[in-house]
């Protein structure tokens, strides 16, 4: 049995969370592989490692004063090596640090820093081998990761390795350049170590116990989902949920292998499991609700519309030489309506509907703005009957109305388009009716 553990910011942002990672690690030999992320904020007001390294960067490179913020940088190092009581001393390594900020090494390698750093730090209290990502995680000239050649190394090279720290974030171009993911990707690097090792498990340690049925800013402390597929996961992730990074499931989904989000400040907690599929019941009939505000519609009507062929894709053309992309296209016999983004669609509102009209001749073209989509997504709802009922009579009774409903053909989401003004309590209704009902039962 192997285990990958990836732990983000704020689990190792003192020597306190850093205690606490390590009993976690110490407790379970099968926890093999660990991926840090750079030391995150101590609490509301404190400051992300990465951030100041970003803005270390940028007035070392533009000619600012930069000390000051360099020091306050190693500072957190300082104070997380005293609390451990380590024998480490990192000043070798802020000066190459300073000298190749002043070199204007970049950005990326800057910010790379904040888990190169943590690493060594990490390596040297658990006693593991320290591999820089730089060595084994690679990137092409353009900056697109190279799945292939980073799987055959990283395999490669972890396959003599009982156990190891690999920082998470980065990784290098064949010249030798530093190349981050996007922000959050330590959770990225988690996933490619775990498909090398063919890990049983993937575990990634925050300040969560999981994903949550329903935003907690709506709901009054929702449930945690406790098995997810990756599909759900999607769909819910894509509406706006999350807790982990988006292309975090991809190198671990292939392979089959199972993602668990753990709480790093309640261990004791089974957290979120995310599976490729799972004959697991979900505990309720929903595995989650997820929304967006800041949509609007686009209403075309036409008599006769249902034998023009290529209509639908004539309307669609327009909205592609806009660059805009599309939501949702519920349809009608003689009608048909398009949902986009609000913010894309405002610079273009006039051209865009000046080019319906030239693309399709329709009768009417009006728009509405400011509405929310809501997906309500669970693989319980395949099989059960009358799951859009309840949704519906449960915004009926919250005084909602229903703009818009779109069932996907896999039956694993449904979608609801209601005003902006009505999306907390919609979320509210749906919540209640499929959750506090059901536990009730
Ligand atoms: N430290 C990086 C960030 O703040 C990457 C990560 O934590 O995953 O985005």
């Amino acid at each position: 049995m192997k285990k990958v553990v990836k732990f983000g910011g704020s689990s190792l942002a003192s020597p306190k969370q850093f205690k606490k990672a390590g009993e976690i690690i110490r407790s379970d030999k099968t926890r093999r592989y660990v991926v840090p992320s750079a030391p995150g904020k101590r609490n509301d007001k404190d400051e992300k490692v990465t951030d100041m390294l970003y803005a270390c960067y940028d007035a070392a490179s533009s000619g600012t004063a930069y000390k000051k913020l360099l020091n306050r940088i190693k500072e957190r190092y300082v104070e997380i090596i005293d609390g451990l009581d380590l024998n480490l001393n990192l000043d070798f390594e802020f000066d190459r640090i300073e000298e190749n900020f002043l070199k204007g090494a970049g950005r990326d390698y800057a910010a790379s820093r904040g888990e190169y750093l943590n690493g060594i730090l990490m390596a040297h209290y658990l006693g593991y081998e320290f591999i820089d990502a730089a060595e084994v995680i690679f990137f092409d000239d353009q900056g697109n990761f190279e799945a292939e050649a980073t799987n055959r190394e990283l395999s490669e090279r972890l396959e003599h390795v009982e156990r190891a720290v690999i920082p998470g974030f980065y990784g290098a171009k064949h010249d030798g350049t530093i190349k981050t993911f996007s922000r959050g990707g330590s959770d990225v690097t988690g996933s490619i170590v775990a498909k090398a090792i063919h890990a049983d498990l993937y575990e990634n340690w925050t300040d969560v116990s999981g994903f949550l049925v329903a935003d907690p800013r709506i709901v009054d402390k929702p449930e945690v989902i406790e098995t997810i597929t990756y599909k759900e996961l999607r769909e819910l992730a894509y509406m706006g949920a999350s807790v982990l990074h988006e292309d975090a499931i991809f190198p671990v989904r292939k392979e089959g292998i199972p993602i668990n989000i753990r709480n790093t400040n309640k261990p004791a907690d089974k957290g979120t499991l995310i599976v490729e599929s799972t004959l697991r019941k979900p505990k309720y009939t929903i595995t989650g609700i997820a929304g967006k505000k800041g949509f609007c519609a686009i209403n075309i009507e036409k008599a006769m519309m249902n034998t023009e062929v290529g209509f639908g894709r004539k309307v669609l053309g327009v909205f592609e030489k806009f660059g805009i992309s599309f939501e949702h296209m519920p349809s009608g016999i003689d009608t048909m309506t398009i949902m986009v983004h609000q913010d894309e669609f405002e610079e273009y509102e006039q051209s865009v509907i000046a080019g319906i009209h030239r693309a399709v001749e329709p009768d009417s073209v009006d728009l509405e703005s400011d509405l929310a989509l809501i997906a309500v997504v669970g693989r319980g709802m395949k099989a059960t009957r009358g799951t859009a009922g309840r949704i519906f009579s449960a915004l009926a009774h919250a005084r909602i109305n229903v703009k818009m409903i779109d069932q996907g053909s896999s039956e694993l989401n449904i979608i609801i388009g209601v005003k902006n003004v009505d999306f907390e309590g919609a979320i509210k209704a749906i919540y209640d009716i499929f959750v506090t009902a059901e536990l009730e039962n």
